[in-house]
């Protein structure tokens, strides 16, 4: 247990895990899955097992994760990927934080699998990437059934956005500022975390009505120090320090280079207190200065 460190407790809340089966058959899972293809057909791009993550904690003092799969289109293969991050979360109590995945627009299929993810542990949904998917945020009848579920149980969900403007990347998709603000808007009763800083919309905070709408919104750091200058730190701390998640997107970023970028962004003790575990441990309901 590493949780008597000096922020008390660090929780990275962006990772991808995968089962070794599917790290080993990678060329017929590129196949299988276009978006799938897309992010992983370049060798270089890494995928990490449970215990590749563990290591990586362990050499960075990183006390607990969550965890999630990938975002497939087939539900089976979600329902598959979430068995693996399962018995993660029982080979590593309390530094694994399983996040369920599911495709909502597969119907009654995909709430049957939140249950069960739910009832086994999980702390909530993610992350979801329309694009790959197959659906839009703004579709009623894929995404209301699931956004009451989570609700009625207090769970979040983690959705993948990203800038309307930059570089293209694979896997950068289409959930940008104005879609994702209009989703947020439509369901002020749930917890909607944003990775990769809500692709910018955290700036539109400024503004008094979207900082309104935002209450129930967080933002998490994935894949950050490939999309901006590190004073985007100092600057979300001063539009929304309580709403911050650090989140690496490994193994695509490592937990000891990025925890030292937070570190040296000029942050005061108590701000990057919460911003690496503070924030987690109120929206996942763990105790303060507890491991989970
Ligand atoms: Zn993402």
């Amino acid at each position: 247990m590493i949780c008597d460190n000096r922020y008390t407790m660090i929780i990275d809340f962006h990772t991808h895990l995968f089962p070794p089966q599917i790290i080993q058959q990678r060329e017929e899972y590129l196949q299988r899955d276009r978006w799938f293809g897309l992010l992983y057909g370049n060798p270089h791009a890494k995928m990490a097992t449970a215990e590749d993550l563990i290591e990586s904690m362990d050499q960075a003092g990183v006390d607990a994760c969550v965890a999630f799969g990938f975002a497939w289109r087939d539900n089976k293969l979600c329902q598959q990927h979430n068995n693996y991050i399962l018995q993660a979360m029982i080979r590593y109590p309390g530094r694994i934080i399983g996040f369920a995945m599911v495709n909502p627009s597969q119907g009654e299929s995909a709430l049957l699998e939140v249950e069960r993810c739910a009832n086994e542990g999980m702390r909530g949904v993610g992350e979801l990437m329309p694009d790959g998917q197959g659906y839009t945020l703004q579709d009623e009848s894929v995404m209301r059934p699931l956004m009451e579920w989570l609700a009625d149980r207090d769970l979040p969900l983690l959705i993948h956005s990203s800038e309307p403007v930059g570089h293209a990347y694979h896997g950068k998709g289409t959930m940008t500022p104005e879609k994702v603000y209009r989703f947020i808007q439509h369901y002020p009763e749930t917890t909607i975390i944003l990775a990769h800083w809500g692709g910018g919309i955290l700036f539109y905070e400024l503004m008094s009505k979207v900082r309104e709408a935002c209450a129930r919104v967080y933002y998490d750091t994935a894949a950050s120090l490939f999309l901006y200058d590190d004073r985007i730190f100092s600057l979300a701390v001063t539009l929304a320090e309580d709403r911050i998640l650090w989140g690496t997107d490994y193994p695509l970023i490592g937990h000891d280079r990025f925890l030292r970028r937070v570190e040296s962004a000029g942050l005061s003790p108590a701000s990057v207190k919460k911003i690496l575990g503070g924030n987690a441990t109120r929206l996942l309901g763990l105790s303060q200065g507890e491991c989970p």
